[in-house]
C-alpha cells in the first residue's frame, strides 16, 4: 500500500493511492497516520478493506497540498555518515558504530512545501535519505527481527544549515532542526512492498544531479540501525529514522555549494516517488 496525507498544515487527512493509481480520501475509513493509528493495527485494518470500498472513496483533488505522509512523530532519529563516500567527502573517519543525532519533530514538512532558510542561515545544504517509519514499539530488538517493527518507508530530505552545525558551538541539532528542514514523503510505502536495501536515491539542484547512490551502500543497514537505536531509546509507532545521506552534498564540493532563495531541489527514490522543494528566504511571518 501507498499512503499519503493531504490538506492544510496541521489539518491533514489520510489518503491512499488505490491500485488503479487514483488518490483516494480514506478519512471516512481510517484515522490519521499517527502513533495511535500504527499502534492499534491501523495498517492491517486499511489493508483488509476491499478494493471496491476504496474505489468508492472520494478522489483527492489535484489542487490539494500533500502533507508529510505521517503525522508529526514523537522522535526523528537521524544517522550520520552512513555511506563511505559521504564520510570521505566530509573529511570524516568511517564510524565504528552508527552515529546518531536528533532532528526536531517541528521541522517536519510536506514533500512539496517551500524550504524556508532561517534569517542567519548562509550554508544550507541538502541530504536525500531513506526514511523508516516504525510500526510498533521497539526496545532492545534483535537485528534478525528488526524489520518486523517497520510500518513502511519514505523519502526524507535532511536539510542542514552547515554554519549552525559546524560553526555555532558544536553538536548537530541546531543545524538540522529549522522549520521545514524535514520534508517527508510524497508517500509511505508499506514494509511488505519495498526492500530497503534495493532503493536508488537521487537528488538534483536546479536540474543538475548532485546525488545518486543505492541504499545497499549503507555502512549500517536498516535492520542494524533499528536494532541499534532500540538499545538506547524506545522507538514508538510513527517514529521516523532517517538513515543517512550518500555522497554529493553541497558541503562536499570544492568550493562548497550552498542553497540560496530561488533554488529548486528535486529528488526521488526507486519505489518511493519524487518530491521537490523551492528554497525561500524567511519572510518574518510566524
Ligand atoms: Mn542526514
Amino acid at each position: 500500500m501507498k499512503l499519503f496525507r493531504f490538506g492544510a498544515p496541521g489539518r491533514e487527512r489520510p489518503g491512499l493511492i488505490a491500485e488503479d493509481g487514483t488518490l483516494r480520501d480514506v478519512s471516512a475509513l481510517s484515522g490519521d497516520y499517527a502513533e495511535a493509528f500504527f499502534a492499534s493495527g491501523g495498517l492491517e485494518r486499511l489493508r483488509s478493506i476491499e478494493a471496491a470500498v476504496i474505489a468508492a472513496c472520494p478522489i483527492v483533488d489535484a489542487s490539494e497540498r500533500v502533507g508529510p505522509c505521517v503525522q508529526r512523530p514523537c522522535k526523528i532519529v537521524c544517522v550520520g555518515r552512513n555511506y563511505r563516500a559521504h564520510a570521505a567527502e566530509t573529511g570524516a573517519e568511517l564510524p565504528s558504530e552508527p552515529l546518531l543525532f536528533m532532528k526536531a519533530p517541528s521541522a517536519l514538512s510536506g514533500p512539496f512545501d517551500d524550504v524556508v532558510l532561517p534569517p542567519s542561515a548562509t550554508k544550507a545544504d541538502w541530504e536525500v535519505e531513506l526514511g523508516v517509519v516504525i510500526g510498533r514499539e521497539a526496545r532492545h530488538v534483535p537485528r534478525e527481527r528488526a524489520l518486523e517493527y517497520v510500518a513502511g518507508y519514505t523519502l526524507v530530505n535532511d536539510y542542514t544549515e552547515r554554519g549552525f552545525q559546524r560553526d555555532r558551538g558544536g553538536q548537530w541539532t541546531k543545524g538540522k532542526s529549522a522549520d521545514t528542514f524535514c520534508p517527508v514523503g510524497p508517500y509511505l510505502v508499506t514494509a511488505d512492498a519495498l526492500d530497503p536495501a534495493a532503493v536508488e536515491l537521487c537528488l538534483s539542484v536546479n536540474d543538475v544531479e548532485r546525488q545518486r547512490a543505492p541504499t545497499r551502500d549503507m555502512i549500517f543497514d536498516v535492520p542494524t540501525l533499528i536494532a541499534y537505536v532500540s538499545d538506547f531509546m524506545t522507538l514508538l509507532p510513527g517514529d521516523l529514522i532517517s538513515t543517512g545521506t550518500p555522497e554529493g552534498v553541497g558541503f562536499g564540493h570544492k568550493p562548497p555549494i550552498f542553497l540560496a532563495p530561488g533554488d529548486r531541489v528535486s529528488y526521488g527514490g526507486s519505489g518511493l516517488g519524487r518530491a521537490n522543494q523551492r528554497v525561500v528566504a524567511w519572510s518574518g511571518a510566524s
